[in-house]
């Protein structure tokens, strides 16, 4: 199905320019979730490697952040061009690590690319503020200096988006990284740390060190040069690392789970809502933070949406996401399977209604991967643990409501605030929609999925610590600000004392 081929079998590190294997010489297989078939071999790095990748960086960080940035950009974009002329192989590598299909795939590293040039951008940018100063012949501006070493921990689920989303904005702001990739999904960040090297990227800037998150993860977080921890992922290793840096007084940015739900309001355009529904619900098997998890719906139109739903699911490819056709992939893996199969469970024991879907798929050549037939629950009650906990797979709970001011209230009554989605006609309701949906994503007329590079991405409440990744929000987690005054006067003028 694909010609793509890795020349290495086992994978190396990067550190201060080189290809090294890890100290501890252990590896782990990355297998491939559509067959089960092991793709290459990852280093399980030790506390020592993530030393030295933090020792490089950190040395390399005091001459990067004195090259102009407008130079720091000119690596992005080149960056940038290698991404796009190996668009097609990063791809397909993309669908064999982590199983979503091809489409979806070219599309997250799209995600990639764009955020390679908008952040490039930025070079001639990084924009600090001039204003006046309350004193005569005095001078005052602040500027964004960059924090140092940042350390990035990413999820398995958008391997390479949500790196570029983190690593650009530090490079290009003077930072220098060290990445650890989620164990499951590491080629992304091989092929990324080569793309880098191409591009002229001085050593020790970007290190990747490959490896467990009790080991390598947890060394980052309680390494004391490592200034800025950006993390993507579960909350309850979130949480852990936010403690962790607490104490350290470390600047932390967590972006986490999330429940989100689509409104399906009695004046949508039921094929339009029909069809986002599909798509946030389903693409990347409903393993997105984005994921739809929930279809908030008015009563008068329950029904119909239920049957129009059923019978687009019916027409639901599932397969390997390398064949152009299939439009659902597998689970990452046996141990998320595992957890879908105990939400079925307990959405039938909490007595909502299985209309479709709630088993593995194993027929054929779905034997070898990870499959799960897309679900769909109805009856559902805001309260139910399906209707309240991330399932992080293809189940959707539709949840019927009275009216609009109860869907605000469904939708907003939930741990998490990540995403949410409008489907209505009214524009009244639009406004007042974006209002008061407690998400830091809001859609109106499409799903919960789909955001673009250029606008910040995170979300409210249990889903994250008030950060957000990409836009320009992004330069906030990776700079300082710095205050600086300059008096001209030639004397001694002390702010708040000596105004006239
Ligand atoms: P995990 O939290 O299990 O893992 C995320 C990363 O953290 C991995 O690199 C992992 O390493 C590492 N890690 C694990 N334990 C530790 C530790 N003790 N200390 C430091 N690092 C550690 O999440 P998943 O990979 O399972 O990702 C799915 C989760 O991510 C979902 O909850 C999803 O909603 C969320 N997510 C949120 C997004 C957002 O922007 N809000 C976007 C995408 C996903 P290892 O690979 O070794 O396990």
């Amino acid at each position: 199905m694909s010609s793509i081929t890795i020349s290495e079998e086992k994978l190396s590190n990067y550190i201060n320019g080189e290809w090294v294997n890890g100290e501890g010489k252990r590896y782990t297989p990355v297998i491939n979730p559509a067959n089960s078939e092991t793709i290459v071999e990852v280093p399980l790095s030790t506390v020592n490697d993530v030393d030295n990748a933090v020792k490089s960086a950190k040395t390399a960080q005091k001459e990067w952040a004195l090259v102009p940035a407008p130079q720091r950009a000119e690596i992005l974009y080149h960056v940038g061009y290698l991404m796009k002329e190996r668009k097609e192989r990063l791809s397909q590598l993309l669908t064999m690590e982590n199983g979503k299909v091809i489409e979806e795939a070219r599309g997250e590293v799209q995600e990639g690319i764009d955020m390679a040039f908008y952040m490039a951008g930025e070079g001639r940018r990084l924009f600090g503020q001039t204003t006046p100063s309350e004193l005569k012949d005095k001078f005052a501006m602040s500027v964004r200096a960059p924090v140092g070493v940042v350390g990035i921990i990413t999820p398995w689920n958008f391997p390479i988006a949500i790196a570029t989303w983190k690593s650009f904005p530090a490079i290009v702001a003077g930072n220098t990284v060290v990445w650890k990739p989620a164990t499951e999904t590491p080629l992304m960040a091989f092929e990324l740390a080569k793309i880098f090297e191409e591009a002229g990227l001085p050593k020790g800037v970007l290190n990747v060190v490959f490896g467990s998150g009790s080991e390598v993860g947890e060394a980052m977080v309680h390494h004391h040069d490592i200034r800025v921890i950006s993390f993507t992922g579960s909350n309850d290793v979130g949480r852990n690392i936010a403690g962790e840096c607490g104490k350290q007084l470390k600047k932390v940015s967590l972006e986490m789970g999330g429940k989100n739900a689509v409104i399906v309001m009695d004046d949508a355009d039921l094929g339009l809502a029909v069809e986002g529904i599909l798509w946030s619900a389903f693409g990347t098997s409903g393993q997105r933070c984005t994921a739809c998890s929930r279809v908030i719906v008015h009563e008068n139109v329950k029904e119909r949406l239920e049957e129009r739903l059923l019978v687009e699911m019916e027409k639901l490819t599932i397969g390997n996401g390398l064949d152009e056709t299939i439009k659902v992939g597998p689970i990452i893996n046996t141990g998320a399977i595992e957890k879908i199969k105990q939400y079925i469970e307990i959405g039938k024991e909490e007595g909502a209604n299985l209309l479709a879907g709630g088993y593995v798929l194993d027929e054929g050549e779905k034997a070898n991967g990870n499959y799960f037939a897309p679900t769909l629950f109805t009856d559902v009650t805001p309260s139910m643990r399906i209707a309240q906990e991330e399932i992080f797979g293809p189940v959707v709970s539709l949840i019927p409501v009275k009216s609009f001011d109860e869907a605000i209230e469904v939708n907003n009554n939930v741990e998490y605030g990540l995403s949410s989605s409008i489907f209505t006609r009214d524009v009244n309701r639009v406004f007042a929609a974006q209002r008061d949906l407690d998400t830091g994503i809001v859609y109106v007329n499409a799903g919960t999925t789909g955001a673009e590079i250029h606008l910040p991405f995170g979300g409210t409440k249990g889903t994250g610590n008030g950060h957000r990744d990409s836009g320009l929000a992004a330069l906030d987690v990776f700079t300082e600000w710095k205050s600086v005054y300059v008096d001209y006067s030639g004397k001694l003028q002390r702010a708040q004392i000596d105004v006239e």
